[in-house]
């Protein structure tokens, strides 16, 4: 633990983007707010906490995360409610998960004055970003990466944390196809599956662009021995209605990130009365459910889009089609998670930070 308090420097731009700029359906992260937080990790400590008007880096060509991969991130989400309150959705559990990742990649701690007050602060200041419109929000990227200036393989001396702000929606998510993968594989035991870092994403993106050619959204991906336990879906964990059970594999063997959606919604599915179960989820468990009747829904849960139906699931050749339409489960839970979030609902659990 630092000993000692950090304090975020505050240097406000003259010059404001959000004059005449529409926040309405806007796509996900490609527009951002006028100021981003950046600091570094030099000589065992953090310094040069500041907040700044958004910018490009200054980087050198041997900078190790560009070599080397140590690169972390989290996604987070800040909505408004009718009084126009800005509230950010249970920050301080990506906060400990990013310190996780952190831990995994030999990256340092990033304190909370940095992490959580530098966050709060930063979309206090950009709080005109946040949109005031159903299915709105400010996403919020806070991430870190090596930044030695030297190709030598080993863990860096030096570090950068940015926080950046993206406002975003409405997330439309169609019902997405699924193409269950038993070649490729996203995380091992031992591995940094449950980490939320950069290379988890390179490497999953040919076996995606695989199941693109073939007509699918995303791959669910499977475990790397026998290719018969499910564990997670691109940037969602997945969650199985089997009868009166939520079902979704548990994070046990590290294979899985822990999603903060995911807890929410598995929240949400007990206060609505059913049985949740974390464990092994094999795909067979899935076809026999299936054949049998009894597999009513399945969705994916995380940040970007909250919750996404499957409408199809395809393992070999058995394919599973779900008429999602008739479904009442999701799109109860996603209804209230977003209500939650938009203060129409009450936040019984806790989950809303005020900023
Ligand atoms: C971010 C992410 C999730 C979802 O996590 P949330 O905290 O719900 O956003 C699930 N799986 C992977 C691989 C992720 O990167």
């Amino acid at each position: 633990m630092l000993a000692t308090t950090i304090d975020v420097t505050v240097n406000k731009t003259e010059h404001s983007k959000l004059a005449g700029f529409s926040l309405e359906n806007l796509p996900f992260g490609r527009d951002f707010t006028d100021h981003m937080l950046e600091a570094d990790y030099e000589g065992g400590e953090w310094k040069n906490a500041e907040i700044k008007p958004y910018q490009p880096l200054l980087l050198s060509p041997s900078l190790a995360a560009l070599h080397y991969g140590q690169a972390i991130f989290e996604g987070i989400k800040a909505y408004k409610n009718a009084e126009g309150d800005a509230f950010i959705f249970r920050p301080y559990d990506n906060f400990k998960r990013f310190n996780i990742s952190a831990e995994r990649m030999a990256m340092p701690q990033v304190p909370e004055e940095i992490f959580i007050e530098g966050m709060k602060q930063l979309v206090a200041l950009d709080k005109a970003w946040i949109p005031q419109i159903p299915d709105h929000s400010l996403y919020i990227r806070p991430f870190m990466f090596s930044s030695d200036e030297v190709i030598g393989v080993r863990p860096s001396e030096n570090y950068k944390f940015l926080n950046i702000l993206s406002p975003t929606g409405p997330y439309y998510n169609a019902p997405m196809r699924i193409y269950v993968e038993e070649q490729y594989v996203r995380a091992v035991p031992g591995g940094i599956g449950y980490a939320k870092a950069a290379g988890n994403y390179g490497s999953s993106m040919y076996a995606t662009a695989q199941a693109k050619k073939k007509g699918y959204d995303q791959v669910l991906w499977t475990d790397a021995f026998e290719h018969k336990y499910v564990q997670e879906i691109g940037t969602m964990n997945v969650i199985f209605i089997i009868g009166d059970k939520a079902i979704t594999p548990d994070l046990g063997a590290g294979t899985i990130l822990a999603g903060v959606t995911r807890d929410s919604a598995l929240t949400l599915l007990k206060e609505a009365g059913f049985t949740v179960e974390e464990r092994p989820l094999s795909i067979d468990e899935i076809i026999d459910a299936y054949k049998a009747g009894v597999l009513y829904e399945v969705f994916g849960t995380g940040t970007a889009a909250t919750i996404t139906m499957i409408k199809e699931l395809r393992y070999k050749d058995f394919v599973m089609n779900f008429d999602t339409d008739k479904w009442r489960t999701a799109p109860t839970i996603k209804k209230w998670l977003t209500d939650i979030r938009e203060g129409r609902r009450e936040d019984k659990y806790g989950w809303m930070v005020k900023v």
